[in-house]
């Protein structure tokens, strides 16, 4: 069977996709989603800026309902991870993990970002051992101790806030003294007399022993060098956009693309190959925000059911 629609992701723009492809009447529409549907704002404590969310919710509150939403009008789930994306004649082949491949008229990519590594000594090494990039999965563990939170965006601001619930103190550390997170998160988070700022100053190195961390050296921009004893180290150091199952067998992309690997899309998010739409973080100048990838999505999902309809008749 070939599939009106392919979907590529499952986080808030490829499930508004999956909405309207199948709400507008497209027939055979697949979600390939790798893990549970829902994205990155599942791993969020908290959200308090989606439309019409005006009590505490956290990201997996928010998602919950999303799926059985589009269930009702008929998208289907397969989970699975896309390696790639690939053009034969006028039709897509998405190939997939368990090494089937999928036949589709068109394709919604939506594959989002994933957090960024910060680069420091003894990050790799004690990755799940102690450094984390997810305070809702791992704040937990360090229930009445100490820990360390690196970044100064919104992700890093309101992750320390949320950990500054759980754990007795919390070291914000940030290579700058002005932070990019939103003013009244900055508010919060200068307000909070648990969290300590450490301005200024990078990760030099994160150490330990066989059970996980035990302290992180900073340096600051005088080149002095602190030791702060924590079992735990949070890096919030931003996101790469997840573009590797466009890559083709000869190392070339298949649509147009930024230098950043974003997915270059108009406004109504038709990318340079015909068919091919891009929802979400993953394309150019997107505000990263639910909202917006959720609208990118509607957006998408109107053009694919146009396309699908003109070449079907
Ligand atoms: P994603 O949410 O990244 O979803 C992409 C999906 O694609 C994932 O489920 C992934 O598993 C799947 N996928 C990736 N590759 C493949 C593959 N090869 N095959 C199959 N599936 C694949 N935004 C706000 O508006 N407000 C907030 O308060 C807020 N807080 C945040 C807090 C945190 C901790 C984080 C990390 C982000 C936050 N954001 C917030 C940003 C928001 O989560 C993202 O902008 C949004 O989730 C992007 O949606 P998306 O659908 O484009 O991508
Ligand atoms: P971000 O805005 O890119 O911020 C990353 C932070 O990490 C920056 O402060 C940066 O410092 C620092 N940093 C980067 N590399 C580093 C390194 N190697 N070592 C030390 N520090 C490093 O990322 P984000 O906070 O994850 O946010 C991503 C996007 O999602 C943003 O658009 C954000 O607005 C959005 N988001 C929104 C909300 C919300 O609306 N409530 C919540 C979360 C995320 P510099 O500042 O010096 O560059």
């Amino acid at each position: 069977m070939i599939l009106d629609c392919a979907i590529i992701g499952g986080g808030p723009a490829g499930l508004t996709a999956g909405l309207y492809t199948t709400r507008g009447g497209l027939e055979n529409v697949v979600m390939f989603e790798k893990g549970m549907p829902g994205g990155q704002i599942t791993q969020s404590s908290e959200i308090e800026n989606y439309p019409g969310a005006t009590g505490e919710i956290t990201g997996m509150e928010l998602m919950e309902p999303w799926p059985k939403q589009c269930q009702r009008f008929g998208l289907k789930h397969e989970m699975v991870e896309v390696t790639r994306v690939r053009k034969d004649g006028d039709l897509f082949k998405i190939h997939k993990g368990d090494g089937t491949v999928t036949d589709a008229h068109s394709v919604i990519i939506a594959t989002g970002s994933s957090p960024r590594r910060a680069d420091f000594a003894g990050e790799d090494e004690f990755f799940g051992k102690g450094v984390s990039t997810c305070a809702t999965c791992d704040g937990f563990f360090y229930k009445g101790k100490e820990v360390a939170v690196i970044g100064g965006g919104d992700t890093a601001l309101e992750e320390a806030l949320y950990l500054a619930k759980i754990c007795s103190k919390v070291y914000l550390i940030h290579r700058r003294d002005t932070f990019r997170a939103s003013p009244n998160t900055v508010k919060r988070v200068e307000k909070s007399e648990k969290i300590e700022l450490v301005l200024n100053s990078t990760p030099d190195e994160v150490y330990g022993d066989k059970m996980g961390v035990t302290g992180i050296r900073v340096k600051n921009k005088d080149g002095e060098l602190r030791d702060i004893e924590v079992p735990g180290v949070f890096t919030f150091v931003g996101n790469d956009v997840n573009n590797q199952t466009l890559k083709q067998e000869d190392g070339s992309f298949l649509c147009d693309m930024n230098d950043k690997g974003e997915v270059i899309v108009d406004i109504s998010m038709n990318t340079s190959v015909k068919g091919l739409f891009a929802a979400g973080d993953m394309r150019i100048a997107a505000p990263k925000q639910v909202v917006s990838a959720a609208g990118d999505g509607a957006v998408a999902a109107l053009q694919a059911i146009s396309f699908v309809d003109e070449k079907l008749g």
